[in-house]
This record gives structure tokens, sequence and C-alpha cells, in this order.
């Protein structure tokens, strides 16, 4: 489904380049989960979004041998080729909910916006899709939040609204960056088990930034390891946790409690 090849990330700063994400190279098949996990600062959320095309041009210059999503070649993809793949194709949960969303318009109306923007739906049948969204992602009282504006819900409320948005959709592709680390353990689970039916309905797959390799060993197929922008361990998920390879990922894992 995704393929990425020798992808590196530089941020321009005053009279240097700083490289951040170093030929980093690897694929999704459809249903598949990958998960990338590494310390904080390996390039993780920086690959995520160099993948989606949503670094800032003015201040990064990424260079990639090729990127091909559904054997469409999208490292030469434009802003404007790219707006149509994400949300219904691809689609992204943020480390950071309010970044997901405009402060000036009610959660409601971006929900019915983005699923009317890529679904043939009524705005009517849009309203149903979305209440029916926010539901399934733990949100009570739905109708009243509905006209709530980003700043009048709790983080964990908003970043469960972002997953909402993001799979309104229903993408092929989904990469969520830390999709349940500000949430209690319960909504946790439900947010992850929500995810899993969802990629079973439609047959989603999903690319799941992580430290906590609890939920690793829950969600994915496979895993890659990241360290200082390189990725230098990719196995099984059971290889990972039965004979990891790479000294940094057998001290990753004797880290855990
Ligand atoms: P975490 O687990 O903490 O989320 P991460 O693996 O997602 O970490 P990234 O956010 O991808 O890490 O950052 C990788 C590196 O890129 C870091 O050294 C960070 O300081 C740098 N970086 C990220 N964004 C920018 C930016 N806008 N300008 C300059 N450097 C940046
Ligand atoms: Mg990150």
């Amino acid at each position: 489904l995704l393929e990425v090849k020798d992808l590196s990330v530089n941020f321009k700063q005053l009279n240097h380049m700083h490289t951040v994400v170093k030929r980093v190279h690897f694929n999704v098949a459809p249903g598949e989960t990958l998960g990338i996990v590494g310390e904080s600062g390996s390039g993780k959320s920086v690959t995520a979004k160099a993948v989606m095309h949503l670094l800032d041009e003015h201040q990064t210059d990424v260079t990639v041998q090729s990127m091909h999503y559904r054997n469409e070649k999208i490292s030469s993809f434009s802003q404007k080729q790219m707006e149509k793949i994400r949300g219904k194709e691809m689609s992204m949960i943020f480390q950071d909910p309010m970044s997901a969303f405009n402060p000036t318009m009610k959660i409601g109306k971006q929900l019915i916006e983005t699923a009317r923007a890529h679904l043939k739906l009524s705005k009517k049948e849009a309203k149903t899709y979305a209440l029916d969204m926010l539901t399934r992602v733990g949100i009570d009282q739905v109708e009243t939040r509905f006209d709530q504006y980003p700043h009048e819900f709790s983080g964990g409320m908003l970043q469960r609204a972002m997953i909402a948005m993001a799979l309104i959709c229903r993408p092929k592709l989904l990469i969520a960056d830390e999709p349940t680390t500000a949430l209690d353990v319960r909504i946790q689970a439900q947010i992850l088990k929500l995810m899993k039916e969802l990629q079973q309905e439609f047959h989603m797959s999903i690319i799941l930034i992580t430290h906590d390799f609890g939920v690793v060993a829950g969600m994915c197929d496979r895993v890659v390891v990241m360290k200082d922008g390189e990725i230098v361990e990719e196995n099984d998920v059971t290889a990972i946790f039965d004979s990891p390879q790479h000294p940094y990922t057998k001290r990753l894992l004797e880290a855990l409690p």
C-alpha cells in the first residue's frame, strides 16, 4: 500500500542543515499495522509528517528516492494533489490534538465538513456519521459536544474528537502518532479496540507511532525501531520481543517495567 524509499529530512537552520531523518526505508501492506518505536527525538513524528507532506517547505528540505501510495508516486505530488489523498486515503492522528482543529469552528461542523469534503454525503447523512463516530470514540452527550469549540473540550476529549476526525472518512491508511498517550488506561483500551474494529471493517492499514511496548504487542504486526533519525531494526512483532538484534532495541526492551 505504502512504499517509502530513502527518505531524509533536514531542518534548515541559520547557517547549516540539521538532518533529523536519515535515509529511512519502510513498507506498509494492506490491512497491516506497522509500529514505529524509538526514543523521544528519534524522528518518528517528522517521518510521519513527511509522508503526509505536512512539513513546512520553508523550514525543511525533504529528499526521497521514491514514495509510492497504491502505486502512485506521491513523492512528486503537489500540495493540491495531496489534499485529495489526505483525509479519505491517508489520514493522521497528531501528537498534539489542537493542531488538528480549526480553533474558531465548532467541532461538529468540522467533522461534517471533513466528511463531506471527501465522501458523497448529504448534510444530514454527514451529521449522522459524525455523531456516530464521536459516540464510538467514547464521547458522551454528543449532541451538546457537537456545538462546542475545540477549547471547550478537555485534552483527552479533544484527542478522542481528533481520532473521530481522522477516521470519519474511513481512510485506507491511518498514521497514528501517539494516539493514546494522554488518555487514561480505560479509554486507551477502548480507542485501541475501536481502531482494530475499524481496521477490520474497512481493511485499513495503520502506522502506529508509540513509546508503549504494551500497545505494540497488542496492535502491531511489524515494528521498525528508530534511533537518531535512522531505522536500526525492523522485524515481526514477535521477533522484536523474542530476539531483538540491535543493542538499542535490547535496551528499549530492558527498560520496560
Ligand atoms: P517524540 O517521541 O518526543 O514525539 P519524535 O521521535 O517524534 O519524538 P520528532 O518530533 O520527529 O521526534 O523530532 C526529531 C528531531 O527533529 C528532534 O531533534 C527535533 O528537535 C527536530 N525537529 C522537529 N521539528 C522541528 C522543527 N520544526 N524545527 C527544527 N527541528 C525540529
Ligand atoms: Mg513525536
